[in-house]
């Protein structure tokens, strides 16, 4: 099955939530699991993610009994799907005859720090996982949970439990790091939304953490930063198809980097966006450090900057997009600063209902037209633009929700294939 690797390899595997989605599919998971452990692959480590709608579950319950729980409330209620998923696999691999070793991140030590709900993994302690391998078990892993120094749960934020895979793959110097999921591998675009979308067959570091950053959710962004960071290789392929069927290879310098590359690689879809705009700013106002600062101590992240000072007026103003997510945090945040500093006469407005949709390829930084080409293909099918960004190896446009599905097939029709 990974003839290429000695039986002694440490290997990874993650299972995502529709590969535990039901009790049929969980017993799948455990049969694939006993015939690699049949055939000698003794040291696995298996990450599991809460069943599919499990999160979501969690999340919308905390919503409605407090949308402004603390975090540490809201980690504790949505990471518990994870822990139900651990238990099933290691009964499935117990009626498989192969003992399991069921381990929440507390019992682990998966340390984190404390930044609730996108926290981030500082150390894994690999000692029991290790134990359990010589003593004849397979380590069964809780993903997206942490745990803090003073032993407070955390959650790596949505779609984590690939961090924790890639995470753990590299403390267990694993041989790389097997993200299962319901689809091929990671493709030119979803595709769920693109029918031609093409899979990717391998996949550099660079433009795989940006299809990741840029919305395509097949890989959480954080474990391709850490792949790349540590080398670790990390394969995506279906839970549901043969072992040896088509997969994504994602490792250092592929194809992408080669002077014939593709101009686009992939185009994306981030559905997770708001704007803010604050608008009455005097042209000379310090306001803008200290919202970006308060952004940044509450761990807000801000994308697309559009600064704004017309000629003839005396004021400017500034709009940035963020996860729709950080809407209301931020929201407030930015009002209890523009009182607190007693400005009157500002405008604070929130949007929701936008959409993100971008072209990534490492092919651009070589090649000048892709800006022209964007807005003539979006604009020619009625598709308005409200913002943009362009990078070296992408280019990204805000457009209103209702036309971003339209917009990633426009697009990918434009520079993948029409
Ligand atoms: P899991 O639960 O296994 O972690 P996710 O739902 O997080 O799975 O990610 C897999 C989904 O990502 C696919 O079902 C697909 O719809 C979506 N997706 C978005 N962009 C892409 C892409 N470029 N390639 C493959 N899948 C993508
Ligand atoms: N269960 C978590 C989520 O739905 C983590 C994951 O699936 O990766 O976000
Ligand atoms: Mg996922």
């Amino acid at each position: 099955m990974y003839s290429l690797f000695p039986k002694t390899a440490s290997i990874v595997q993650k299972y995502g939530g529709t590969s535990v989605g039901s009790a049929e599919r969980i017993k799948a998971v455990a049969a694939r699991i006993a015939r690699q452990w049949r055939e000698g692959y003794r040291n696995l480590a298996i990450v599991v993610s809460a069943r599919a709608g499990e999160t979501n579950r969690l999340v919308d319950l905390v919503n409605e009994v407090n949308p402004r729980a603390s975090g540490l409330a809201y980690d504790m209620a949505v990471a518990a799907g994870e822990q139900v998923s651990v238990a099933l696999l290691a009964a499935a691999l117990e009626a498989e005859g192969i003992q399991a070793q069921p381990l929440l991140a507390y019992k682990l030590g998966i340390y984190t720090d404390d930044l609730h709900a996108k926290a981030r993994i500082k150390h894994i302690n690999t000692t029991s996982i290790e134990a359990g391998w010589a003593a004849g078990s397979i380590a069964v892993i809780a993903g997206f949970q942490g745990i803090t120094p003073n032993m407070e749960l955390t959650t790596l934020g949505r779609g984590g439990s690939d961090t924790s895979a890639v995470a753990l793959a590299v403390a267990l110097k694993a041989a790389f790091c097997e993200i299962n999921t319901d689809v091929d591998g990671v493709y030119t675009a979803d595709p769920r939304i693109v029918a031609n979308a093409r899979l990717i067959e391998t996949l550099d570091y660079e433009v795989a953490f940006e299809m990741a950053s840029l919305g395509s959710k097949v890989l959480h962004p954080r474990c391709v930063e850490l792949g790349a960071k540590f080398g670790m290789p990390i394969v995506v392929r279906n839970t549901f198809t043969p072992d040896g069927h088509r997969r994504t290879r994602v490792m250092p310098h592929t194809d992408s980097d080669s002077i014939e590359a593709l101009v686009v690689t992939g185009v994306t879809l981030d559905r997770n966006v708001a704007r803010l705009t604050i608008a009455g700013l005097s042209k000379d106002s310090a306001l803008i450090s200290d919202v970006f600062q308060e952004l940044g101590r509450l761990g807000v992240n801000v994308d697309i900057i559009v600064h704004d000072m017309p000629q003839s007026a005396e004021t400017m103003r500034v709009g940035f997009t963020i996860a729709k997510s950080d809407l209301d945090s931020a929201h407030q945040a930015l009002a209890r600063l523009v009182e607190d500093k007693g400005l009157e006469g500002l405008e604070i407005s929130a949007e929701s209902g936008l959409a993100k949709v971008s072209a990534v390829g490492v092919g651009m930084r070589s090649y000048a037209g892709v800006a022209g080409r964007t807005f003539t293909a979006l604009t020619s099918q009625g598709i308005g633009i409200h913002m943009i960004s362009t990078s070296e190896i992408k280019i990204s446009v805000v457009v209103a929700e209702k036309d971003a599905e339209l917009a990633t097939r426009v697009l990918h029709a434009e520079f993948i294939k029409g």
